[in-house]
């Protein structure tokens, strides 16, 4: 199947999934993540209709921004502090705010640029080891710490990457957990403070992470095929 045949098909079980859950397609957003695939094949999506485009490097953002067309960039991946600087300017929202730490860096390089950042903050609800994000728990302390510290930071939600499992199903308690701390948050007036998005579900999972509220979903494989890890861009 075609760049565009694939995207048309998730588009369909984005919507059905979103009926089964009291709302409709247009209520989530399709990010489609293009990490490991070229500025060619980003494009055609985005002629296929994707507003919004998925990175989890740096690096390949840099590599690919001049040569994609007009899209939103949304930075997904774990973000080290030192490099904040090359992307400030790049991308209109970071999903994976995970300390106060790289809050800090975020707001010092928004203020340089004269800008608010879009952040998300990262929840582990299933507290793996391996996956980076906060616990439930320190969500609140952090919320409360950057909203202090962070004037050109603005938390417009939260994002989970939940376990990949073979059934997904048996992810749905994780992002049942992060639903209900975004509804906690998303009823908050404060301009600083203005939940929008829930950023949950992947190729494998999205339905189900729909089906328990997700709002944004981060979906590359079932659009792009299988990346070749041994391509390395630029
Ligand atoms: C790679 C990646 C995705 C997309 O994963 P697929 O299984 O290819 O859909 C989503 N979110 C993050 C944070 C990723 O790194």
């Amino acid at each position: 199947m075609s760049i565009g045949e694939n995207i048309k098909y998730i588009q369909q079980l984005k919507a059905q999934a979103a009926e089964r859950s009291g709302r409709s397609g247009d209520d989530v957003l399709l990010v489609a993540v293009t990490k490991l695939h070229s500025a060619e094949e980003i494009n055609e999506a985005i002629d296929c209709g994707i507003t919004d485009i998925g990175e989890n490097k740096v690096q390949e953002i840099m590599d690919k921004y001049e040569k994609v067309k007009p899209v939103r960039w949304h930075l997904i991946g774990h973000l080290q502090t030192n490099k904040v600087k090359y992307i400030i300017d790049k991308v209109s929202m970071i999903h994976s705010v995970d300390s106060l730490h790289l809050a800090k860096e975020i707001d010092k390089r928004a203020a340089q640029h004269g800008l608010v950042m879009d952040i998300l903050i990262q929840v582990n609800s299933a507290m793996e080891e391996s996956k980076f994000g906060i616990t439930t728990d320190q969500t609140g302390d952090m919320i409360h710490d950057i909203l202090q510290q962070c004037p050109n930071v603005r938390i417009r939600g939260l994002m989970c990457i939940a376990p990949f499992e073979d059934n997904p199903d048996d992810a749905r308690v994780y992002f049942a957990e992060v639903k209900k701390l975004f509804d906690t948050y998303k009823n908050i007036e404060n301009p600083n403070l203005d939940f929008k998005y829930l950023s949950m579900g992947m190729s494998n999972d999205f339905e189900v992470a729909i089906e328990e509220g997700s709002n944004l979903i981060r979906v590359g494989t079932s659009i792009f095929g299988a990346r070749d890890y041994s391509k390395k861009m630029g």
